[in-house]
């Protein structure tokens, strides 16, 4: 790294220059050391750098821009929608009668508040065909959890106490074994056949009077639309267990098919993906829960209501599974999937799915002669390739997502799905432009050729950025989250 780096602003720091100038004081100073206890007291100065307000503007600026964000570049991240996030929902996020309430205000002054929260349960319901719809979950995998707990108070109301088994197809995303393990249930997994779908004969085969629930993502995470999902219902509802919905990644279905209409009970929505909710660096998420008539009783209180022209919080829900989330949800990035669903209209949602699954399927056919295509059929909003040919000649997936580093790309999401032999899964989603993909096609299709030519141009990426490979183990088991003085 370069001696004179913005970045490196505590070896710069130079004695006696200050970033602020402040009058005199001229009030009495009581001794700090008397208000203090001892123990408490600093004995070392702290060792900050002594820098101009100038040098301190460079050095954040220059941090800042060692960053990959939507807003600087292509991110296609497969299973996470990275889409663009439009702006519009920032101003509306941002009004003061939005952005200053407080939690604790009183519902005749939080009309609007709760207006909005009501009227995007509503968008929501028939976006998905489901009889009702909680706002509170924070997040996909806490809808998840949430869903199980719904799903297993309605079998206890009805002293069905066996259910125990939850069932995950191995294509589901990770989540789903881990909500269904957090929620005390036992995961069984369903293989995936040679298409890539569930193999019905192996659900057949583990379902029983022990199964509180089939968990499906769809489209599953390889990019697949599950064709049997009519005949999956029937074989779970026969046994009496529920049928949960995966729709954090509702790209490719909104407008076009809904949940409810398939038969699910249970479904949850990742606000923060298909709807637009900025997300990436930990939150915050909104993973609201639909549910079918015979589970809202169970769903977690306060439900918000409309009692002719108002807006109410119904707490009296006795058979409630409780809260799940201190007040009502991330009221914010509600406001911006409820300002996203409104700007867009029926319309526009239906060319997002039509935009997603093109873009998805162009991309796909552009590299299917260059990568290995695991499952040849038309994808949906997302495709998986496999790096098996470039292992062959040295050139692993880590090594193909390192070298999309150097020029400018956010690698998509690999080594997932686990039953792909080194698996790149792309999700370039229906915001970019047919040039941005072309651009990523010709760069994949030069790694490609670079891994035949000289594969140690690929193992040894990435050569531009500020840092090189990482030792992702030892970042992980002993990160260094702060400036260490050497
Ligand atoms: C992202 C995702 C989840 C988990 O959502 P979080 O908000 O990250 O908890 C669950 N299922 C699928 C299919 C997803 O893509």
């Amino acid at each position: 790294m370069h001696k004179h780096d913005q970045a490196l602003i505590f070896e710069s720091s130079t004695p006696g220059r200050i970033g602020y100038s402040l009058p005199e004081m001229d009030v009495p100073v009581t001794d700090i050391a008397e208000l203090i206890p001892a123990d408490y007291l600093r004995v070392e100065e702290p060792g900050l750098p002594e820098v101009s307000e100038l040098d301190i503007m460079r050095h954040y600026t220059a941090l800042s821009k060692r960053n990959h964000g939507l807003d600087s570049g292509f991110y296609p991240l497969g299973s996470c929608t990275m889409k663009y996030n439009p702006k519009i929902n920032e101003v509306v996020a941002r009004f003061n009668g939005f952005a200053h309430l407080h939690p604790l205000q009183d519902e005749s002054s939080v009309q609007g508040a709760l207006e909005l929260m009501y009227d995007l349960q509503q968008h929501l319901k028939e976006i998905t065909g489901m009889d009702e719809v909680t706002l509170q979950p924070a997040a996909g995998a806490h809808g998840e959890w949430t869903g199980l707990m719904l799903i297993r108070a309605f079998h206890e109301s009805n002293g069905d106490n066996k259910r125990t088994k939850v069932i995950v197809p191995d294509s589901a995303h990770g989540t789903n074994p881990a909500s269904a393990t957090v929620a005390g249930f036992e995961t069984i997994t369903v293989k995936s056949n040679e298409d890539g779908l569930v193999d019905l004969d192996d659900l057949r085969s583990v379902v029983g009077e022990d199964t509180a629930a089939l968990m499906l993502t769809n489209p599953n995470t390889l990019g697949l639309f599950e064709e049997n999902i009519l005949e999956m219902a029937a074989i779970i509802h026969e046994a009496g267990g529920k049928l949960y919905y995966d729709g954090a990644n509702l790209n490719a279905v909104l407008s076009k098919a809904r949940p409810g209409d398939m038969g699910f009970d249970v479904v949850h929505l990742n606000l923060h993906k298909t709807f637009t909710g900025p997300h990436g660096g930990g939150g915050p998420g909104s993973g609201p829960v639909g549910v079918k008539a015979e589970l809202i009783p169970f769903l977690p209180k306060p439900i918000i209501d409309k009692k002719g022209e108002e807006y109410v919080l119904d707490y009296d829900r006795p058979q409630s599974i409780g809260r799940v989330k201190p007040y009502y949800g991330n009221f914010g990035i509600n406001v911006r999937a409820y300002t996203y669903i409104r700007s867009m209209g029926p319309d526009g949602l239906q060319a997002v799915t039509e935009n997603a699954v093109l873009n998805a399927n162009y991309m796909m056919r552009r590299l299917a002669p260059y990568y290995d295509l695991p499952f040849d059929k038309h994808c949906k909003h997302e495709f998986v390739l496999s790096g098996r040919r470039q292992k062959k000649l040295g050139v692993r997936t880590l090594d193909i997502a390192k070298r999309l580093l150097d020029f400018g790309y956010h690698p998509p999401t690999i080594y997932f799905p686990l039953n792909v032999e080194e698996c790149i899964m792309i999700e370039p989603t229906e915001t970019e432009s047919k040039e941005t993909l072309d651009a990523f096609i010709d760069v994949m299709i030069q790694i490609a050729k670079e891994a035949e030519d000289h594969p140690e141009m690929v193992q040894e990426a990435p050569h531009t950025t500020v840092v090189g490979r990482l030792d992702e183990a030892l970042a992980a088991r002993k990160p260094v989250l702060r400036y260490q003085k050497s």
